[in-house]
């Protein structure tokens, strides 16, 4: 089964995926995740990509993203796409490549993500996630390996209201994209409720 994850920033889909991810042997690809590695690689197209447009709370432009996904995506089944699609154009891509089975639609009220995305602190060793409803057991340090926890550059306040406009204006009309296949969740509810309500719709659909 291959699944989209869809929702605004700060809503809790990274979060959900890996434990969907787990839950159901699904391999979770996110797109977030790709840029970043590629950036910590020197890599010149993760470069590029975060010094004109994510640094500024913008997307990456449809053409490259495109690519970089299908390039991952060849001959995969059996994942959990995070991060992608996030435009009407990709979602048209990604037809042509893959076949998606169901769409997680995951929804938070606006004070909630603001919120969830200032509080949000990230391990940039193993990329744990600490935040609203899962604070470090020491503070400002990763339970796992005991790195300094930082806060990503696009979730200082400035650049969160851009990041709302960007998905309100190019991510939010895949929601209508998707209506055959989209399964709304509350996502205005703690980690563990928003699981149980997925796994409820994952278990009916299998
Ligand atoms: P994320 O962690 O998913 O918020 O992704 C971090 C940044 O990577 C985003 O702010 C974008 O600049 C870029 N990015 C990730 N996924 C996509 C996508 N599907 N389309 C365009 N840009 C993307």
């Amino acid at each position: 089964m291959n699944i989209v994850i869809l929702g605004p920033p700060g809503t809790g889909k990274g979060t959900q995926a890996e434990r969907i991810s787990k839950e159901y042997q699904l391999e979770h690809i996110s797109t977030g995740d790709i840029f970043r590695q590629l950036l910590k690689d020197k890599d010149s197209l993760g470069v590029e990509a975060y010094e004109k447009y994510w640094k500024d709370g913008n997307l990456v432009p449809d053409d490259i993203t495109i690519e970089l996904v299908k390039k991952h995506l060849k001959n995969k089944e059996n994942y959990i796409l995070d991060g992608f699609p996030r435009t009407i154009p990709q979602a048209e891509a990604l037809d042509q490549f893959a076949k998606i089975d169901l769409v997680l639609n995951i929804d938070s009220s606006d004070e909630l993500i603001k919120e969830r995305l200032t509080l949000r602190r990230v391990c940039p060793k193993c990329k744990d996630v600490y935040g609203k409803d899962k604070q470090p057991k020491e503070e400002n340090k990763c339970d796992i390996c005991q790195t300094e926890l930082i806060q990503r550059e696009d979730d200082k306040p400035e650049i969160i209201k851009d990041r709302l406009v960007v998905y309100r204006t190019q991510t939010k009309p895949l929601i209508n994209y998707y209506k055959d296949k989209i399964i709304n969740i509350n996502g205005n509810q703690n980690i563990e409720k928003v699981f149980e309500d997925i796994k409820e719709v994952l278990n009916d659909s299998n």
